[in-house]
């Protein structure tokens, strides 16, 4: 048996990326507490996959998300209810695909990794269609 490298957790701190500071009356007391069951679940997730990823996109602001080409109006981001995680090669993407009863118990939905090339965004709230994996 070869034992799995342990995986770093993600921080708030990464997930935030320094907008709790520029933002602070916008980061209610609800809004931490999404981002950190979001933080608990994706950090679940990683681990299973034993894989270690960056935050390319956590919290997003009105203002920040405005300025986001392609955002959703409604963005999951905005509510600290969704994150993007670096994946270059896709490999957590197809990792996901091929997982999705971890999805499942985990409570996460993945956008299709046809609409993130590069990246991979994961929400814990279903879309409307309510499909696992969702076209935005
Ligand atoms: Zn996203």
């Amino acid at each position: 048996m070869t034992p799995r490298k342990p995986v770093p957790a993600l921080l708030l701190r990464d997930y935030y990326m320094g907008r709790d500071k520029l933002y602070r009356s916008e980061l209610t007391r609800e809004l931490r507490a999404n981002a950190r069951d979001t933080l608990r679940r994706v950090n679940r997730l990683l681990r299973r996959a034993g894989m270690m990823r960056k935050v390319s996109s956590g919290w997003r602001p009105a203002a920040i998300n405005a300025g986001v080409p392609g955002a959703a109006k409604g963005s999951r981001h905005l509510t600290c209810l969704a994150i993007d995680l670096e994946d270059r090669d896709g490999a957590l993407d197809a990792w996901c695909l091929a997982h999705l009863d971890v999805l499942e118990t985990l409570g996460l939905w993945l956008e299709n990794p046809q609409a993130t090339i590069g990246w991979c965004h994961l929400q814990t709230r279903p879309p409307r269609s309510g499909s696992r994996v969702f076209m935005p």
